[in-house]
């Protein structure tokens, strides 16, 4: 074993290529994200040093499982392999929070105890297909989503009993119901079979609520660091009007709200925003509202009726923003803008449009947000010229 390594190496890491850096050392890992980030976004102005985790294992508190039978017909769990639709069986997982596999495990075992089929892709039978879990990594609540092909669940009872007191930190599960061939793991019918049908979670002193379809960051310990950090960037001092643009159930919009005059939150997810409303109420939120459409063609509407906007905090898909909401964003004219980013390729592009219309960007501080993976966080802070 690697002696600099912080665990012992995963024997799938070749198979199911989750962990592009599964046998690199962690400050290596830092050192090549920061690289690639210096050769991005150092033409635009300074990259700060990246910030890592102490502890850079576990940290996912999002896992999903795909179930499906094996060549002599067993129940297996794990992750596609990359690029198939081949399941790698996978137990437990150095991303992963340690309490979702081994509620991920107990489910599997159960299955065959109860009469329940896996899903089999080849010949179209069975009845799971996967299984979410979300942890609220400072509430501990635990959310089972179990994704199936029908509503049909007549076992659903004894299953229940058993996998509650097999697992007593599950506080609530959830039945998806997903019956067409497509790469999305979540289907559109939800039917809550036991608690309140989603998880709270806290950050910053904030507590949200996690619907099963709802994004939120999958690395709660760094989603501080990067929310603070932005917050920084921000510079609000209590008066200014401001633009959470993609903003998902509204974490980074309510958490700016006590430092704001007004918020306004657009996100394009109904689920999201649903949650979003409920966790301003629930946060006793006030000066903040939500609009479910799209960041672009709010931002146009808001630039044509002339609504000031004096910061824009941004954070959109790794796909990054488009000519619409960038445009519009010009058009606006805020004063700020922090854009954070999961995708370094589409937010220098993003960058390179924004410097060519009178933004500069002033700094980029990147954050380790998925460890052992390549994927790596930044928020940028742009300025008006
Ligand atoms: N700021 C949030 C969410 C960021 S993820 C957080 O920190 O948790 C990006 C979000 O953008 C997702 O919730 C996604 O549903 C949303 N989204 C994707 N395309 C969009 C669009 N065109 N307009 C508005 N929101 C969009």
């Amino acid at each position: 074993m690697n002696s600099t390594l912080p665990h012992t190496p995963c024997p799938k890491d070749k198979l199911c290529g989750g962990c592009q850096y599964q046998r690199v050392p962690y400050a290596e890992q830092l050192a090549r994200k920061q690289a690639r980030l210096n050769h991005l976004l150092g033409r635009f102005g300074p990259v700060l040093p990246i910030i890592g985790m102490d502890d850079p294992t576990h940290y996912r508190c999002k896992v999903q499982a795909a179930f499906g039978v094996d060549g002599r017909g067993r129940v297996i769990s794990g992750v596609y392999q990359s690029g198939s639709h081949r399941i790698v069986a996978v137990d437990d997982c150095l991303l992963e929070d340690r309490a979702a596999d081994r509620v991920i495990v107990t489910i599997r075992r159960l299955l065959p105890k109860h009469s329940i089929a896996a899903f089999d892709e080849r010949r179209g039978t069975g009845w799971l297909r996967h299984v979410l879990v979300r942890v609220g990594r400072f509430t501990g609540e635990l959310m089972v989503v179990l994704v199936a092909v029908d509503a049909r669940f007549p076992q659903k009872k004894h299953f229940l009993a058993a996998l509650l007191e097999a697992c007593p930190e599950i506080s609530t599960v959830v039945l998806n119901v997903n019956d067409r061939r497509t790469s999305l793991v979540l289907g559109e019918r939800e039917t809550v079979l036991y608690g309140k049908g989603f998880v709270e979670d806290e950050l910053l002193g904030f507590r949200f609520r996690i619907s099963p379809r709802s994004f939120y960051q999958v690395n709660p310990v760094q989603t501080e660091v990067l929310y603070r950090t932005a917050l920084d960037f921000a510079e609000l001092k209590g008066t200014e009007r401001v633009l959470d643009a993609y903003c998902g159930t509204g974490t980074i919009g309510i958490c700016a709200s006590k430092l704001a005059g007004q918020v306004a939150g657009v996100e394009l997810n109904r689920d999201a925003v649903r949650d979003a409303i409920v966790n301003a109420k629930g946060n006793g939120v006030k000066n903040i509202w939500f609009t479910c459409g799209d960041a672009g063609e709010f931002l146009e509407r808001t630039a044509a009726e002339g609504e000031p906007v004096d910061v824009v905090l941004m954070d959109p898909p790794r796909a990054g923003s488009d000519e619409r909401f960038l445009n519009s964003l010009l058009r606006a004219a805020p004063r700020r803008v922090v854009y954070v980013s999961c995708g370094p390729d589409t937010l220098a592009r993003d960058l390179a449009f924004l410097t060519r219309g009178g933004y500069r960007m002033d700094r980029a501080q990147p954050i380790d947000m998925f460890p052992f993976t390549e994927h790596v966080e930044c928020v940028t802070l742009m300025t008006r010229k």
